[in-house]
């Protein structure tokens, strides 16, 4: 099978576009859907597939240098993407790209360019299928309660029965042969709002393959918010991770804290709150995740409020913001480089420590203590590094 894909993006979407003109788009679909315009998802959605042997784009007249900048620029290779101008009508945008289509394809599949998310596995579908009709088309079963009502009055005559009606929906399917005769046997051809009609008009076999899957027509904008909303869903990571590190002088006089508990020595961490440099690289970490800056962003050390605050408080407040963004933390990782005192004894009371400040299982808490072997500011004892890695889950 050989198959010239056309996606109908000839028109302006008067719907869309009323109000002030956006800047140099014509088009709804030169909006952007997830970062990039609307028609470069619907271009993607039919890449690699290997029965298309060219995409035919219809596209309002006067757009084409947009489209070439923004649109086909640094578009990753795949089927060669042809520019036809759009018509008066969605019917006449389609001719325009039948008569510049390979005569080498058996079939054509158009589709509008302001769905762009035709679900993948109905296309493989349609494409498997076709040989079975003249044109198959994608069709979704109606489901709510139709009414038939009178003209002018508004009086209900009587509900429709809805068990044989299907919504048309594209891709569509059909050969070409036949809709070049299509076209070419039917003086209305032109008002025709998708290739199905015209095949019937000249009693052509069309088929339907029913699906229930999301494929919207951006009509709206709040088709338009509601695409944002399932592409960021779709596209969000289950899982990330993020890094943390966190050092403090260690000095007399100063009373040592360390992952929220305090821990008997000689000498504390210097610093404008408790100075718990796990606590700060965790901190950091779960910032650092879910990508909201560091620690030194939330709490300015310039602040006298956070003056000899304990960093429990800091990290409940991350944590807060960080549940915020649709996290989690499912794992804590840490080391502790330290010459004195022995972190032995304390290990566990710290891991239980960190898990309940983060209201997690204390198994999903590693706290893991190194000496320096003498070398570098932590090896003499002038110094507590802290090191942590945090991964987080999507809450929904
Ligand atoms: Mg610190």
């Amino acid at each position: 099978m050989s198959v010239s894909v056309i996606i109908a993006a000839g028109g302006s979407g008067q719907r869309f576009l009323s109000g002030p003109k956006q800047g140099p788009s014509r088009s709804k679909l030169f909006f952007s859907l997830g970062g990039k315009p609307i028609l470069a998802h619907t271009l993607d959605a039919f890449q690699g597939i290997r029965e298309i042997r060219e995409i035919l784009l219809v596209i309002p007249p006067g757009t084409e240098p947009w489209v070439r900048t923004h649109l086909l620029k640094g578009r990753p290779s795949g089927s060669p993407i042809r520019l036809v101008r759009g018509g008066k009508t969605r019917a006449e945008s389609v001719w325009n790209a039948l008569r510049k289509s390979s005569p080498r394809s058996d079939w054509i599949l158009v589709h509008d360019g302001a769905r762009p998310f035709p679900p993948k596995k109905r296309v493989q579908e349609l494409l498997r299928k076709g040989s079975q009709s003249d044109g198959i088309i994608l069709g979704r079963p109606v489901v709510p309660t139709l009414k038939r009502v009178a003209p002018g009055n508004g009086r209900v005559l009587g509900t429709v029965d809805r068990e044989d009606l299907f919504e048309a929906e594209t891709p569509q399917l059909v050969r070409r042969s036949i809709l070049l005769k299509a076209y070419k046997n039917n003086s209305k051809a032109f008002l025709a709002t998708d290739e199905a009609s015209l095949l019937e008009s000249i009693g052509a076999r069309v088929k339907i393959l029913p699906h229930s899957e999301w494929n919207v027509k951006i009509t709206t904008k709040e088709d338009l918010s509601f695409a944002e909303a399932f592409l960021a869903q779709k596209e969000a990571l289950p899982v990330t991770a993020g890094f943390g590190r966190d050092t403090h002088r260690l000095v007399s006089g100063r009373p040592f804290y360390l992952g929220g508990l305090k821990i008997p020595f000689e000498k504390g961490t210097l610093g404008h709150s408790d100075g718990d440099a796990l606590l700060h690289a965790i901190a950091d970490a779960l910032l650092g995740a879910a990508g909201l800056g560091d620690i030194g962003d939330w709490f300015p050390p310039s602040n006298p409020r956070y003056k000899n605050l304990r960093s429990e408080k800091f990290l409940k407040q991350i944590l807060k913001g960080v549940r915020e963004q649709g996290w989690k933390p499912a794992r804590i990782d840490t080391v502790i480089l330290l010459e004195k005192p022995k972190l032995g004894p304390y290990k566990e009371r710290i891991q239980k420590e960190v898990a309940r400040i983060l209201d997690l299982a204390a198994e999903l808490v590693s706290i893991k203590a190194k000496t320096q072997e003498g070398l570098g500011p932590e090896g003499e004892g002038r110094a507590v590094t802290c090191e942590a890695l945090a991964l987080l889950r999507r809450t929904a």
